[in-house]
C-alpha cells in the first residue's frame, strides 16, 4: 500500500482524491485548512465548462480543458448534476473585431474543435436580440454546471472509497526523508507522495518545504463579479471577441442555472467594487440593462504565475520534484474547473501509476 497526502480540498484536490480512490493499492488522505470543502477559488468562479477555443495549441491547459470538458459532461449526466450545454457566443461589434472571430475560429480548429460556427448579423439578432453585435462565433460545446453539487459528489464518492479528510488542518510540518515524508498531524503513518494542490498557497507551501528549489512566482490578480435577477432574455454565455491568446478587459455575461445573470470576472488588483465600470461596459454590449438591479456578488483570485521570470506564462504548471515524490500544481486558474477531472488523470498517469 502507498500512502498519499493531498494538500487542499478545492476542486483540484477533490478530483485527485476521487481519481486515486478508484485505484488499488493507494491509501489517500486530504488535509484542508478550512472547515469544509471548496470554500476558496472553487466557489468563486463563473461555473463555465469551457470548450478550449482560445488556448495556445501547445499548452497543457488546452489539452486538459478539451479532455476535461468531455469528462465533466459525462460525470454530470451520470450523477444527475445540474448542467446546461448552452453554448458560448464571441461577439464582434465591427469589421475589425470580425477579424478576431476568424482568428478564433482558426485557433479552435488548430485546437481540434470542429464545431465552432460563424454567425451573421441577422441570425445573431434572432438568437440573442438583447445583445449588440455585428457578427459572432458560436462555440456550441461550452456550458454551465452546478459546481457545489459537483464537488460534493467528488467528496462523497471519494469518502465512500475510503479517502480520509482532515479539516481545519493548517500549519503542516513536513519532515522529508529520502523516499517518504512524515507529517505532524498524522501519527504512525508516513507518506510516499505529497500532492500540493493548495491553490493560491501552493507556491508558498512548496517554498517553505524546499527553500533551495527554484519555483515559479505568484502574480495574483482579482476577478470580481456582479449579478442581476433582471430577465435579460439571454440564453448563451456572451464573451466579447478577442485576439486569440490575449486577455483584454471585458465583462462576460453568464446565465446562471438558478436564474439571473453573472457579470465578470474582471481583472483588477484591489478588492474595491466599482459598479459604474461594469455598467459602462455592459451598456455598450446590451440593448437593455437596469443599473439599479446590479448587485455585487463575489470575487476570486486568479492564480497567475511567472515561470523563469517570463511575464507571460499562462499555462498550468504540474510537476514532480526531481528528488522527491512531491507533486506541485501551480497556476491552476481558468479553466481549472473544466479540467479538474483530466488534471487528476494527468497526475495519476504521469507521476503515480508507473511508480506503484
Ligand atoms: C474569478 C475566477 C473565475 C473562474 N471561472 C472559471 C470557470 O468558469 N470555469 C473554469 O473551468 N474555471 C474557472 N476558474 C478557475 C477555477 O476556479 C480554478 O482553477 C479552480 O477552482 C482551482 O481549484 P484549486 O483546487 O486549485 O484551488 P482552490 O479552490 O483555491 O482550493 C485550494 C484549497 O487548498 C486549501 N489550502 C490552502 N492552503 C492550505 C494549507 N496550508 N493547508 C491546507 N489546505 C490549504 C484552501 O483552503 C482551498 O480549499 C475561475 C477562477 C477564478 C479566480
Amino acid at each position: 500500500m502507498k500512502n498519499i497526502l493531498i494538500i487542499g480540498s478545492g476542486v483540484v484536490g477533490l478530483a485527485i482524491a476521487y481519481e486515486l480512490s478508484k485505484k488499488r493499492g493507494l491509501n489517500v488522505f486530504v488535509v484542508e485548512k478550512n472547515k469544509s470543502i471548496g470554500l476558496e477559488n472553487t466557489s468563486k468562479s463563473s461555473e463555465i465548462i469551457h470548450a478550449g477555443v482560445y488556448y495556445k495549441t501547445n499548452f497543457l491547459k488546452r489539452k486538459l480543458a478539451i479532455e476535461g470538458k468531455k469528462l465533466i459532461y459525462k460525470f454530470c449526466k451520470k450523477y444527475k448534476i445540474r448542467h446546461a450545454k448552452v453554448g458560448k457566443l464571441f461577439i464582434a461589434k465591427n469589421k475589425i473585431e470580425e477579424k478576431y472571430l476568424h482568428l478564433l475560429k482558426k485557433q479552435s480548429l488548430k485546437n481540434g474543435l470542429k464545431d465552432c460556427k460563424l454567425i451573421n448579423y441577422k441570425k445573431l439578432k434572432k438568437i440573442e436580440p438583447n445583445v449588440i453585435g455585428y457578427k459572432a462565433l458560436m462555440s456550441p460545446s461550452s456550458g454551465i454546471f452546478d459546481v457545489k453539487s459537483f464537488i460534493s459528489k467528488l467528496y462523497k464518492i471519494s469518502k465512500k472509497n475510503s479517502v480520509k479528510y482532515k479539516f481545519k488542518s493548517k500549519n503542516l510540518k513536513i519532515i522529508k526523508k529520502d523516499k517518504y515524508f512524515i507529517v505532524n498531524n498524522f501519527k504512525n503513518i508516513s507518506f510516499d507522495y505529497i500532492i500540493n494542490s493548495a491553490g493560491i498557497n501552493a507556491i508558498k507551501i512548496a517554498k517553505k518545504n524546499f527553500p533551495n528549489e527554484k519555483f515559479p512566482k505568484d502574480r495574483y490578480v482579482r476577478g470580481i463579479y456582479l449579478k442581476t435577477k433582471q430577465n435579460l432574455k439571454i440564453n448563451k454565455i456572451i464573451y466579447q471577441s478577442q485576439k486569440p491568446n490575449t486577455v483584454t478587459p471585458r465583462v462576460d455575461i453568464v446565465p446562471m442555472l438558478e436564474g439571473g445573470y453573472l457579470f465578470g470576472p474582471n481583472v483588477q488588483k484591489s478588492k474595491k467594487v466599482n459598479k459604474n465600470l461594469f455598467f459602462n461596459v455592459l451598456r455598450k454590449n446590451l440593448r437593455f440593462i437596469d443599473k439599479g438591479k446590479l448587485k455585487y456578488f463575489k470575487q476570486g483570485i486568479r492564480t497567475k504565475i511567472t515561470v523563469n521570470n517570463k511575464i507571460k506564462n499562462e499555462d498550468f504548471f504540474i510537476k514532480k520534484l526531481k528528488k522527491y515524490n512531491w507533486i506541485n500544481l501551480f497556476g491552476i486558474e481558468s479553466p481549472g474547473l473544466t479540467s479538474s477531472l483530466s488534471i487528476s488523470k494527468y497526475v495519476y498517469r504521469n507521476f503515480i501509476r508507473n511508480e506503484k
